[in-house]
């Protein structure tokens, strides 16, 4: 099944546009402009207001589009410069690692691009704006599991709390500069075949129960070809409940801990007919003393809890315990190396289709099949936290050892009265 259907309109993987390649082949880039033009982005980029980014589409008109598209050209470059700077400012030996230092160019290239775009003033000029826009996020989909790549291969030279802090930074900058470059994408062409429920890449009516039967039928089918069983999902709670939210990202929560408490209850069951069901409960949004709303989703399972020793490094990058047996060692990565994804692992793109992932996967000896990873990346608690707390939500997971886990979901209202800097 694809989920493609829950995801913004997503270009198919293509190479560049004509403009982006021919700039990036070109002769006259040095080192001495981009610096020179860094240093003009040098103040701390400022929060993005939520609600300005969704001004531009209440309603999207040619002006808007327009403003729109000066608002990313003002907004983009910051972040893309900030992360040149986080990236030059790694350990000499860090930054001489081929996926780091690539990485680097990459980044510098993008920023150059778009700190030198000249604003579109017409529709047509936007409509080629938003193609090159398109494809610089493109470019840019492997960024996370490359970066891991690269501090796994480093990692002597880097402590497992330098390399998170890291990867938290770029992880929200990427989602950030992501959610502009999209919304303008997505509003570009709203223009032509506006749609009542969204604005831009927010739908203003996601609802819960219906990306829970997508990606619980995804998830299940992953299950059934890797694990060869699957548990049933059952929804109770508030089942009709509608909140504004961006679909991509609530589609790669769910996704992740479906994953987890699928592969839990297999694995707990193995061999037993009956694999007791997974059971999502929804809440109804709801209003925090004065402020903003939040909907909550609980996700149990009986897939016998996590181990109490695992659990201060479940929320860590690359903490697995899929794949891995005790005799197994990757030779590196701090003190639960075994258990880390190894440097053997082989990138995958975000244009795959595989689970909608916004980020790219890394396979290793995780649990895959040809339709996907099931688990072993180690990739998916940390990122969906991050994910929940983007907008100033939350992921906690309480286990019962030996019987269960739960993870509570909370995730934030963006409507109209939205003030979330981002
Ligand atoms: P991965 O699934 O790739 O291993 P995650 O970040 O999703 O990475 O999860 C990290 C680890 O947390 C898992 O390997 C597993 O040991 C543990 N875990 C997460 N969710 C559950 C769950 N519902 N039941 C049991 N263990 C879990
Ligand atoms: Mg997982």
């Amino acid at each position: 099944m694809s989920l493609s259907c829950l995801a913004l309109p997503r270009a198919s993987p293509r190479p560049h546009t004509r403009a982006f390649r021919t700039y990036r082949r070109a002769p006259e880039r040095s080192s001495r402009q981009i610096t020179e033009l860094l240093a003009r982005y040098d103040t701390p980029v400022r929060p993005l207001n939520l609600r300005q980014l969704l001004s531009y589409g209440q309603p999207v008109t040619e002006s808007s589009i327009l403003e729109s598209a000066a608002f990313v050209l003002h907004e983009i470059p910051r972040r893309l410069a900030t992360r040149v700077r986080r990236l030059e400012g790694l350990p000499f030996i860090v930054g001489t690692n081929p996926f780091i230092s690539n990485m680097l160019l990459a980044y510098r290239d993008s920023f150059q691009f778009l700190a030198t775009y000249k604003p579109p003033t017409s529709l047509e000029e936007n409509n080629t704006f938003a193609m090159e826009l398109e494809s610089l996020v493109e470019n840019h989909a492997n960024d996370i599991p490359t970066l891991a790549k690269g501090f796994k291969e480093s990692s002597r030279y880097m402590s497992p709390e330098m390399a998170s802090e890291f990867l938290d930074g770029a992880i929200r900058n990427r989602v950030s500069v992501r959610l502009i470059a999209e919304q303008h994408v997505a509003l570009s062409r709203a223009l032509g075949t506006p749609k009542a429920d969204s604005i831009g890449i927010v739908d203003r009516r996601c609802s819960p129960r219906s990306m829970i039967d997508m990606c619980g039928s995804f998830v299940s089918q992953l299950s059934q070809a890797t694990l060869g069983a699957s548990p049933q999902v059952e929804i109770d709670g508030v089942t009709d409940a509608t909140f504004p939210y961006v679909p991509v990202h609530l589609e790669y929560i769910l996704t992740e801990l479906l994953k987890n408490s699928f592969r839990a209850s297999v694995e707990h069951h193995d061999g037993k007919a009956d694999i007791p069901p997974v059971v999502v409960t929804i809440s109804p949004p709801v209003p925090h003393s004065h402020g903003p709303k939040f909907l909550s989703l609980r996700i149990r399972d009986q897939g016998g809890g996590i181990a109490i020793s695992n659990i201060p490094n479940i929320f860590s990058y690359a903490f697995t315990t899929a794949g891995y047996s005790a005799d197994e060692d990757d030779g590196g990565g701090g003190p639960y190396a075994a258990q880390y994804v190894g440097g053997s692992a082989a990138i995958g793109s975000e244009g795959s289709g595989d689970s909608g992932n916004l980020f790219g996967e890394i396979t290793s000896r995780g649990l895959q099949t040809g339709i996907g990873t099931i688990a072993g990346l180690g990739y998916g608690l940390p990122m969906s936290r991050l994910y929940t707390k983007y907008f100033g939500g939350d992921l906690q997971l309480k286990t019962l050892e030996g019987w269960g886990t739960d993870a509570y979901v909370k995730l934030r209202c963006l409507d109209e009265a939205v003030d979330a800097r981002i």
